[in-house]
């Protein structure tokens, strides 16, 4: 006789991000071909370019209530990032572009979202947070280069699901807070 599963709670793959208007997404596609053509490896598509600000990972929908409530606590004022380098990571092949100088806003919102997701029992990540946009996977990379600065004016952060699919990873915004 086959054996029954136990019901598993429905799960989605989350993460907080900051997601790039349309202007800001064609700019930061550029820097990625220009980044590609010193470093090589693999681009990412335009439409999946963002600044992780917490990563959750799979989390049962029943939690998303808490989470919702998580965001509407955080209280921070909009910021410019100037994203005016490009690094790379050796662990993960990883070629990114970031920025020399982070606001304090910046460092704020992701320390506001931890806390409160650290609150209400989250897993959250201990690591020193690095804002960066992942432009290349795969990578050969190189030193760390100075590269014509990329501005993004940041006026909200959203919640994203991430899924993967043959074609690689697919995110979907499904919510967005202000900020003020
Ligand atoms: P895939 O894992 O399918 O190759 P991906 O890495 O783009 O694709 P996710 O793993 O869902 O998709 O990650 C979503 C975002 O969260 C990415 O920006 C990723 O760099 C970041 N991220 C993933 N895992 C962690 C983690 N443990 N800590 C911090 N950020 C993470
Ligand atoms: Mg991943």
């Amino acid at each position: 006789m086959a054996e029954t599963e136990p019901p598993q709670a429905e799960t989605l793959r989350l993460f907080f991000a900051l997601w790039p208007d349309d202007a800001t997404r064609d700019t930061l596609n550029r820097t990625g071909k220009w980044l590609h053509q010193h470093w090589g490896g693999r681009r990412m598509r335009a439409d999946t370019l963002h600044i992780t600000l917490a990563f959750l990972g799979s989390t049962p929908v029943d939690r998303l209530d808490t989470l919702f409530a998580c965001a509407d606590a955080v209280a921070v004022e909009p910021f410019e990032l100037v994203l005016d380098q490009a690094g790379y990571w050796r662990h993960n092949r990883i070629g990114w572009l970031g920025a020399s100088e982070t606001p304090l806003p910046h460092h704020e919102l992701v320390g506001a979202l931890n806390t409160r997701l650290q609150e209400e029992g989250f897993p959250v990540d201990t690591r020193p947070h690095v804002p960066h946009v992942t432009l290349l996977r795969n990578s050969a990379g190189g030193e760390v280069q100075k590269c014509t600065p990329v501005r993004w004016a940041a006026s909200d952060f959203v919640l994203v699901t991430s899924r993967t699919e043959p074609s690689g990873a697919q995110y979907e915004v499904i919510r967005r807070w202000p900020l003020a």
